[in-house]
């Protein structure tokens, strides 16, 4: 495939010890139906057509060993690359960005976490920044109510109060920019960082950074089956899921 400014290329985050997970190989190197996360999540992107390029950023001292992964999973006919990650999710992702030719610009961002995004969501993303929006979130309705406490972790935790649940999502991933906007946004991020600002930014998603730039992020559906796999009980659900894919497959 070509890269080219119509074709969207991802950045694949896959740099993270996934701690929370369970002691073990590096979250996106762990299996899901004998296939690591990072294979389905690589997988899951080169199969829309919106997608031209994908950079993986992988631990700093496993670049070759995701290579030889993606190779030997067949992955070695796409145009994908791999860069070395950083210490942050936010560092690796800026890593991956400076891999991007110039002529992309649309930057499909996915956490290589999370293995089983459809393609249907994968293409929605890309079309609503082709369509002029500058960062793009995949989003589902909340089942929980969820309060905002005072932190004390492992002691009571007082709540200060309780968002209206109609007016949250959690957001997924991939996350869809136009390019000029996400490389602005980690730029300064990063020059703040530098200048020690008390309040540098620690956010958790890159929509995040538009948002603290002053930039418009839209929601567009996301899908249950696009979570991300962070604790074991994660990849029991997911090792269903595919199990279920596997199943209609075969009908
Ligand atoms: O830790 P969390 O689940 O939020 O990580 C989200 C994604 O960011 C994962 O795909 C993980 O591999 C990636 N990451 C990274 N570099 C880091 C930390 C996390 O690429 N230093």
């Amino acid at each position: 495939m070509n890269a080219s400014a119509a074709v969207a290329a991802a950045v694949v985050p896959a740099a993270g010890r996934g701690e929370r997970l369970g002691p073990g190989a590096p979250k996106a190197l762990r299996e899901l139906g004998g296939v690591p996360l990072l294979v389905h999540a690589v997988r899951a992107l080169a199969r829309s057509r919106a997608v031209g390029l994908v950079v993986v950023a992988a631990p700093a001292d496993g670049v070759a060993e995701v290579v030889a992964l993606l190779d030997s999973h067949g992955l070695d006919d796409k145009d994908i690359r791999v860069v070395a990650g950083g210490a942050t999710r936010q560092d690796s992702v800026r890593l991956g960005l400076a891999a991007i030719p110039d002529d992309v610009g649309i930057v499909l961002v996915h956490d290589a976490a999370r293995p089983l995004v459809p393609v249907e969501v994968v293409d929605a993303v890309a079309a609503a920044v082709r369509a002029g929006a500058p960062a793009v979130v995949p989003a589902v309705p909340l089942a929980d109510t969820v309060k905002r406490v005072e932190p004390n972790p492992g002691g009571a935790e007082p709540v200060l109060d309780t968002p209206e649940r109609a007016t949250l999502r959690a957001v997924q991933t991939p996350q869809g920019f136009d390019r000029a906007t996400l490389v602005e946004v980690h730029a300064k991020a990063l020059a703040e960082e530098a200048a020690g600002g008390a309040d540098a930014p620690s956010v958790t998603d890159d929509a995040g950074l538009v948002e603290r730039y002053g930039g418009t992020v839209v929601v567009v559906p996301g899908h249950e089956e696009a979570f991300k796999v962070t604790r074991p009980l994660d990849l029991v659900l997911a090792e269903a899921v595919l199990a279920r894919r596997r199943a209609a497959d075969a009908y």
